[in-house]
């Protein structure tokens, strides 16, 4: 029996408008995500690994600086730069999470690193920085990182002059050939933040989570709320124990408290049978998927069909 292979990612979810985002804006999103859905599907596609596929798209993105991961990371208050970033591999339940990196080129292989080459799941600031250097990753500067856009946005945030901050943390969840389920996410956190703040997308349960038996899941929105509904975990459990399949359970995980647990919460969704679910409140969630050799789904808006024709 053919084994199927899967790869849905994520870019962020938000509030903006057509008019806001702009078509050549939307183009250049569009793009980014085929190229990072392409970078993990090849590795699916010859045979290669869910954790290794989904670090690929997930470096991909924070390549690109359009997102907010890695290059082109938002800012906090003090224009500093921090990265929170985790993958977890659902065969063995090992995790790997790192949170307020300044320098590392790819949090996401920092956090791949960590699980693979520590005995920790993870680690923060300074002492993150020190083994990706023991560990030789490529490290980079302030200049590398910062864009102009992100600095004029930030200062536009203080002074209140846009309802909307930015976001479009990246994720990436994936089932390879021999039955293996993934997730990672990376971002720069919330624009404004407070310098040290950490969000949903390390923390293992809230932002991210995998299991080859269950589900693999990447969040994205508000972290605060994120981690109090520890969404992804409660996706998991809402399909280990009441038994749901995932649509329904992603629906429950998308309510769950919501009278008491302010701000948006997305994710992005896969279950052993190679099921998708991108579930998101927001105007927009940039996302893709490609399933085997079937056409490449890839979205930004509520409404959009998904159909993509370019190759
Ligand atoms: N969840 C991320 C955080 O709170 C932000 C986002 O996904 O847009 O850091």
């Amino acid at each position: 029996m053919k084994k199927n292979f899967v790869i849905a990612i994520h870019g962020g979810a938000e509030n903006q408008s057509r008019e806001e985002l702009g078509e050549a804006k939307e183009a250049a999103y569009q793009q980014g995500l085929e190229n990072a859905l392409m970078a993990g599907w090849h590795i699916l596609e010859q045979g290669g690994s869910a954790i290794d596929a989904v670090e690929a798209a997930v470096k991909s993105m924070e390549n690109n600086q359009l997102f907010n991961a890695g290059r082109g990371g938002s800012l906090a208050k003090d224009e500093s730069i921090e990265f929170d970033a985790a993958i977890m591999d659902g065969k063995n339940m090992k995790a790997g999470a790192v949170s307020g990196v300044k320098h590392v080129k790819h949090p996401i292989t920092l956090a791949k690193t960590i699980m693979q080459r520590s005995p920790h799941v993870l680690l923060t600031s300074i002492g993150a920085e020190n083994f990706a250097m023991e560990q030789e990753l490529e490290m980079k500067g302030d200049d590398y990182f910062k864009t102009e856009e992100k600095i004029k946005s930030l200062r536009k945030a203080k002074k209140k002059e846009k309802d909307e901050l930015l976001k479009d943390t990246v994720g990436a969840v994936a089932l390879d050939m021999d039955g293996n389920l993934a997730a990672a996410t990376s971002t720069g956190g919330l624009e404004n933040q407070y310098p040290g703040r950490v969000g949903d997308s390390p923390i293992i349960g809230s932002g991210t989570y995998a299991n080859n038996e269950v589900v693999a899941v990447s969040c994205t929105g508000d972290g605060e709320g994120i981690m109090r509904a520890n969404v992804a975990h409660e996706l998991y459990a809402l399909m280990k124990y009441k038994k749901l399949p995932l649509k329904e359970a992603a629906q429950e995980a998308m309510n769950v408290y919501k009278d008491r647990i302010e701000g948006d919460r997305n994710f992005i969704a896969l279950d052993p049978q190679g099921n998708v679910e991108f579930s998101f409140e927001t105007a927009l969630m940039f996302r893709a998927c490609k399933k085997n050799h079937d056409p490449t789904y890839l979205a930004i808006w509520k409404d959009d069909t998904g159909e993509w024709e370019q190759e």
